[in-house]
């Protein structure tokens, strides 16, 4: 049998091959996890999920300052942001949990950890560092950069992405945003509530594409009264260095141009895999524009070569990351076979409101061709919502023609946590009449869920003959109080 110098070689110390390394070195196989950067955590850490929710909430913290007058406070004057201090409050953040993700701590669990941008010699070794290393199985787990969009003259104007927005020196007076879709609206609503210009270019006709247009749109509402500017429907023509200011050239649906100047331009168009460098070609391993190939158990063309996370291109959140690192572990280091199966894959955009989505939304109902009822139920009429001062937003749950949830989605404060309920709910299988007659503690947001599923029960519980029947049952002669 052929000896290798490890079990299992994880390329790629983010969401995904954390998860593996931290598993598979516990169950005792002999682990090497490769990183290219000099610290642990990957895009979720340093540039993505923790910054942007960081952000966030000093944005919200800032806007509710400025709003006072919504809980019946006095105005105040408040001086102008110092980005500097809110980037120390985002690396102070990140310094804690880098403390989660570190070489010393994969080190505890057993595994060895080299930094490096490794090269695959043949399919289970690789030249890493000037040495060459084999392993049994290997997981490309290296995620995914922002995507560099042919536009005409983007290569000689200065732009940020997610890699330096959390870590500019000063705030933006105005900044263009091209894209719209979670990055970009959560970026567009934190960045114009601390102060900056804000305008966000959407090729389609609304922003977040993959959401259904009426929660989409009331995101989109809610922003542009707080000051976002939006030009959908656009194409990009170019952009330009103006050397005090940047130049995005746009060209609407009726064919005219209009010229947005601003400080910044952030791109927000999409993520592109990070498979350079790897020689994924000369080891047989597929892939495409969109990412590394895989099948329902990880694996790529080369069955003993898994890949997880934002590099297969599929639904790039931290979480899926998570899921597809453990999919792996069982299927190289338990040898159990298990499929990735994302039917009830939740997800959400940290605008605010908030929008959390699991299972199909009325888009994707439509194009499976899957014939559905939808049920509702708005903020405005949930007691806490309204103590809070929240009355954007609703709860949307769609039911299949057998009348099983097969999807919800929620708008309003605290989607993300609200949507939790339903992540029990719809793996658990556990029926409607269960979850409206379980007792829900008042007043909370969460009363939101019971609400929806009884808005579907009552019209059964409730029918017309139940009534009539009961009314014969109590010999009802009329109304206790009004009409006879
Ligand atoms: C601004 C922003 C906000 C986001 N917010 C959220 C959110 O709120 N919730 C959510 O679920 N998701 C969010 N995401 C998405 C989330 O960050 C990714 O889905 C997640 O990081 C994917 O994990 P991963 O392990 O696949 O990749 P990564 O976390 O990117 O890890 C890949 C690692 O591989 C390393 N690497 C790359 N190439 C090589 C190489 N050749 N050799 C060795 N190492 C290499 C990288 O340095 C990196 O450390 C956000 C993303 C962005 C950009």
């Amino acid at each position: 049998m052929a000896k290798y110098d490890y079990d299992i070689g994880i390329i790629g110390g983010g969401a995904a091959g954390l998860t593996v390394a931290s598993g598979a070195a516990q169950l005792g196989a002999k682990t090497l996890l490769i990183e290219k950067e000099k610290e642990l955590g990957g895009d979720c850490l340093h540039f993505g999920c923790v910054p942007s929710k960081t952000l966030i909430r000093t944005a919200q913290a800032y806007h509710t300052m400025k709003n006072p007058q919504i809980f019946g406070l006095p105005s105040v004057d408040l001086p102008p942001v110092d980005f500097a201090k809110v980037r120390e409050r985002i690396r102070s953040v990140i310094a804690t949990i880098q403390k989660h993700d570190s070489e010393e701590r994969f080190c505890s669990l057993g595994a060895k950890v080299e930094f490096g941008e490794p090269t695959f010699a043949d399919d289970h070794s690789i030249r890493l560092n000037g040495q060459t290393v084999s392993a049994k199985t290997w997981v490309i787990a290296t995620g995914s950069s922002p995507d560099s969009p042919p536009i005409e003259g983007l290569d000689k104007t200065p732009y940020i992405t997610n890699k330096e927005i959390f870590s500019l020196d000063r705030l933006p007076e105005s900044m263009v945003i091209l894209g719209a879709g979670p990055i970009a609206t959560e970026m567009a609503q934190a960045f114009c509530r601390l102060g900056t210009k804000v305008s966000v270019v959407q090729r389609s006709a609304q922003i977040l594409s993959k959401e259904d247009k009426d929660m989409a749109d009331e995101i989109m509402q809610v922003l542009a009264a707080e000051g976002v500017t939006f030009h959908l429907n656009v194409s990009v023509l170019g952009v330009k260095d103006e050397r005090n200011a940047r130049e995005v050239l746009i060209k609407d649906k009726e064919g005219k141009t209009h010229a947005l100047r601003a400080e910044r331009i952030l791109v927000a168009m999409g993520r592109e895999p990070n498979i350079q460098g790897l020689n994924l070609e000369g080891i047989g391993v597929d892939f495409d524009r969109k990412g590394i190939k895989v099948d329902e158990r990880m694996r790529t063309s080369q069955n003993h070569i898994y890949a997880a996370g934002d590099v297969t291109g599929k639904y790039q959140f931290t979480h899926a990351a998570g899921y597809e690192g453990g999919i792996v572990v069982s299927n190289a280091i338990f040898h159990l076979p298990r499929k990735a199966n994302y039917t009830f894959l939740p997800w959400c955009t940290y605008s605010d409101p908030e929008l959390a989505s699991i299972g199909m939304n009325e888009k994707g109902a439509k194009e499976a061709g899957i014939e559905y009822s939808v049920f509702t139920e708005p903020f405005k009429g949930n007691d806490r919502s309204l103590a809070e001062g929240e009355r954007v937003g609703r709860i949307k749950m769609l039911l299949d023609k057998g009348e099983k949830p097969i999807g919800v989605q929620i708008l309003g404060p605290q989607a993300g946590e609200l949507l939790s309920e339903w992540v029990a709910v719809l793996n658990g299988k556990v029926k409607l009449s269960t979850l409206a007659s379980a007792i829900h503690p008042y007043p909370t947001l969460g009363e939101i869920n019971k609400r929806v599923a009884g808005a579907y029960l009552s019209p059964k519980i409730f029918s017309d003959r139940v009534r009539k029947g009961l009314k014969f049952f109590f010999h009802l002669k009329g109304r206790a109080c009004g009409e006879k």
